[in-house]
């Protein structure tokens, strides 16, 4: 493992025991700290380098060589040359400093869509962590300017939301959603609104187009990294696990079983699960699906959409393959590749840890069939990898593995985490807030009183965020969303310095030989150069002159 429980150099400790992305296995809500992305919240860029500058030095000890994952690929770094610099600027040492990279990125076919970093949140829909922390999420998307995905089943689960003949005509938890981050939107980011058989059955996308038309990208979902069933919730209350079955939801155990509610009076069943349905199961083979999905996009285009994008999975090739080629065809705006396991909400821990194709996997082998598209001239669909990745480095190589197709990385716990550690230093700055914000602490524990004791001591970016909404806003913007900029800024400077030293200062010049394969594994399941073998004659030639 690249990363263990404790990094003394940066002085973070996991709560937890950290994954492949660095986050612990489980992220807590309440945690009070303080892995990298935790304290990144808070203190921003400064998390780039080593602590107590001055009487330290400090040396890598990743030797994570072995085995196959994105800790497994490597950055390059060059000696000379600079490409991509933005308009006006020269060559000259002066001009070729990291805050210059340029990190805008865009995507989709006739209307683009433009994002101030290569970064999207993962879809955060009907688990109550995204309900609950949704306007740091939302406000913190939208303020930084990068796409926000609300995920499936929102209205179906929202008591308030109102469906007659099978159509919503009131589905207040979707406004709220959708106008939280529309709100501060400034033409950077968008808002996407996902949809998984119940919400098609639900009539989302008639309802989404008719109250924000083309403002919202529609979002088609054949599966995500975290499992290969549909999304899942518990509840603890036996009236609201009704109410859900009467959604028409798959519960478990049925709460409209009599024995099944004596059990519950008893407290020997003291939860429901909620489950969507799987897609597809009545589609009998590749054709079948590809007329199915060329149907459901016509009609989408049909209601007034003008950008729709697919999500799809860690299916095996057949799958991927289909969902590159379909969404080319029907010339989608994005397709967002997601590798197991990365999860947010309530999936199986088993199944988590056990189906479907590794981030690092999927990732190669859709870049390798998007080049098989490219060759025979098509243009092929813009693409965004997600699975597991939290840090600046995993958003290069990310970008990097899928060149020139990826345009973006989507992160799913780790841009929650400051969410909740934003809404936690809220309510315990100001009790009267604490359960609008679904605080979790009663006063900041030491790990954040050792920061400062005011937003603006705790969070690096607070006045970047002042000078953007200006003084009066700032008491209508969540910590958390206070921290969601402060960490978009420690992955953003992160990022810049990466391909300031790849010589790359736009991320259109990023390319696959700016990383290397750290094993030979790697090297041959993702077609990425072993790190030594890269430019290897370029240099007997310099031996040789
Ligand atoms: S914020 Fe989450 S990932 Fe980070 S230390 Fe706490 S529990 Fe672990």
């Amino acid at each position: 493992m690249r990363f263990s429980k404790s990094n003394d150099v940066l002085g973070t400790t996991n709560r937890g025991n950290p994954a492949e992305s660095s986050l612990c296995t489980l992220c807590r809500a309440d945690c009070q700290g303080k892995c990298e992305t935790w304290l990144s919240s808070l203190v921003g860029r400064k998390l780039l380098y080593p602590r107590d500058f001055g009487i330290v030095t400090a040396g890598a000890n990743n030797t994570t060589h072995v085995g196959v994952s994105y800790n497994s690929l490597r950055i390059q770094g060059y000696a000379y040359g600079a490409h991509g610099l933005p308009n006006g600027l020269s060559n000259d040492p002066d001009d070729c400093i990291f805050p210059n990279v340029d990190l805008t990125t865009e995507f989709g076919q006739e209307v683009k869509t433009k994002a101030r970093i290569p970064l999207m949140t993962g879809a955060l829909g009907s688990t109550f962590v995204a309900a609950k922390y949704w306007d740091s999420f939302a406000i913190g998307g939208s303020l930084v300017g990068i796409p926000v995905v609300i995920g499936e089943n929102v209205v179906g689960v929202d008591r308030e939301s109102q469906i007659s003949h099978g159509k919503i005509t009131v589905s207040p938890e979707l406004d709220r959603r959708i106008d939280t981050y529309l709100r501060y939107h400034d033409g950077y980011g968008a808002i996407i609104v996902q949809m998984n058989v119940e919400d098609t059955r639900n009539g989302v996308a008639e309802y989404v187009s008719e109250k924000y038309g083309d403002k919202v990208i529609i979002e088609l979902k054949w599966g995500q990294g975290a499992k290969d069933i549909g999304g899942e919730i518990q509840v603890t209350s036996l009236d609201y696990a009704l109410f859900l079955k009467k959604r028409g939801y798959v519960v478990d155990p049925n709460p409209e079983i009599p024995e099944v509610q004596e059990a519950f009076k008893h407290g020997a069943i003291r939860s429901f699960a909620r489950h969507s349905r799987l897609g597809g199961t009545n589609l009998s083979s590749v054709d079948v699906v590809r007329e199915e999905f060329m149907k459901s996009v016509d009609y989408l285009r049909s209601l007034g959409f003008k950008r729709i994008s697919l999500k799809t999975g860690s299916y095996g090739m057949e799958e991927l393959a289909m969902a590159i080629k379909f969404a080319t065809d029907a010339k989608l705006d994005l397709l967002t590749i997601d590798g197991s396991g990365g999860g947010t909400g309530m999936s199986p821990w088993n199944m988590m840890q056990s189906w479907g194709v590794p981030s690092i996997n999927l990732h190669a082998k859709a870049y390798e069939y998007a080049a098989i598209l490219a060759a025979k001239g098509e243009r092929v669909v813009d693409l965004s990898f997600a699975g597991g990745f939290a840090l600046e480095d995993s958003i290069f190589k990310a970008i990097a593995l899928g060149a020139p197709y990826t345009k973006l990385v989507c992160m799913g716990r780790a841009i929650m985490i400051p969410g909740f550690v934003g809404a936690n230093i809220e309510g315990a700055l100001n009790p009267d807030r604490r359960e609008k914000v679904s605080g979790n602490w009663d006063k900041l524990p030491k790990t954040v009183a050792s920061i400062g004791t005011t937003p603006e001591e705790i969070f690096a970016s607070y006045f970047d965020v002042e000078k953007k909404v200006g003084k009066d806003e700032m008491k209508n913007i969540p910590y958390g969303a206070i921290a969601f900029w402060t960490l978009a800024d420690k992955l953003a400077c992160g990022l810049q310095q990466l391909m300031a030293g790849a010589r790359k200062f736009a991320l259109n010049q990023i390319t696959r030989q700016d990383i290397f394969s750290a094993n030979r594994e790697t090297e041959k399941e993702t077609g990425i150069t072993f790190m030594t073998d890269y430019n290897d004659e370029s240099a007997k030639k310099i031996l040789n002159s």
